[in-house]
């Protein structure tokens, strides 16, 4: 059997956690695989894919900032990342010259909430901070609860979001207006990364519900309020690996075992 190649592409790339993950999952279940790093140019994302596919490779996963150049290069996408708003994919297959992409975000949030977590979303009071590519990945998957009040910095780009959504359970709004606790909290913007500190008010974080920050690999000052809160804080990497799990069911057809690798890059991080 001869070993199956993969990638995960983006720019910057060299932080990316992907490949120790899929390794992982590929021992666990017996496959025989590669997996690499590919930093492609800012211009030149549909060469860096041609390349690969003329290497042979049967996938790539996809990440900042090409996950909407990736939707429009494929011949055919699933329902799921067609029905998403983002128009944007994460994961690509590359099977007798057709280019073939998903989006797997919003099942990985999902996964990582109601299975790792044990958090039902289902009839709860949601809140999303962020109305970027991420937030709108996710954003679907979260219509079972009883209401999702999506609040941004600009509050037009939420506003044309929600008009996307049924109107009887999404709805947006700026930080500013937000006075009612909410049973689950998803912080989707980007202020992790700069440690900006969002003007949201305690009161929105009721009695043990679930903060959740998809960034990962460091305590955020959403993170900070929320524990001081009260709540019950989490961050992305459950979302990140479980992602990829659904990347890795999509090449392999099967499913891989989460919480060990998410115990794995924990203990990793700790002795970084
Ligand atoms: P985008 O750049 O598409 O969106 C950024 C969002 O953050 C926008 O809503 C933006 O608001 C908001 N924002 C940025 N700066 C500020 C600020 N100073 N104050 C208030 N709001 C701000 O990013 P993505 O959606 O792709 O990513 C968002 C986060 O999610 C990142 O931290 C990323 O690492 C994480 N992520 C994690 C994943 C995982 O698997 N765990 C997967 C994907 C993303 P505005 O519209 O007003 O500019």
């Amino acid at each position: 059997m001869s070993t199956e190649k993969y990638a995960v592409i983006g720019n910057p790339i060299a932080h990316s956690q992907s490949p120790l993950i899929h390794q992982a999952f590929a021992a666990q279940c017996n496959k025989d695989i590669s997996y690499e790093r590919i930093l492609a140019p800012i211009d030149a994302f549909e060469m860096t894919v041609r390349t690969l596919i003329d290497q042979g490779y049967q996938g790539a996963n996809v990440t900042v900032p090409f996950k909407f150049e990736a939707f429009a290069l494929c011949n055919e996408v699933s329902e799921r990342a067609q029905h998403a708003l983002a128009e944007a994919v994460n994961t690509l297959v590359f099977k007798n010259g057709n280019i073939f992409g998903d989006n797997t975000d919003g099942v990985g949030l999902l996964n990582d909430i109601e299975h790792n977590l044990k958090f039902r979303i289902s009839g709860k009071r949601v809140l999303v901070l962020g109305a970027g590519g991420a937030a709108q990945g996710v954003l679907q998957h979260l219509a079972c609860a009883a209401s999702v009040t999506v609040a941004n910095r600009s509050v037009d780009k939420a506003h044309a979001i929600v008009a996307k959504l049924d109107e009887t359970i999404f709805s947006a709004c700026q930080f500013a207006t937000l006075s009612d606790p909410y049973d689950i909290i998803i912080n989707a913007t980007s202020t992790g990364l700069t440690d900006t500190q969002l003007p949201i008010p305690d009161v929105i974080f009721s009695k043990d519900c679930l903060a959740y920050d998809m960034m990962y690999g460091r305590d955020t000052p959403f993170m900070k309020q929320a524990k001081v809160a009260g709540a019950h804080v989490h961050d992305g990497l459950g979302m990140l690996v479980e992602q990829a799990a659904e990347a890795f069911y999509i090449w392999h057809h099967v499913r891989p075992n989460t919480p060990p690798v998410m115990t794995m890059l924990r203990a990793l991080k700790k002795v970084a």
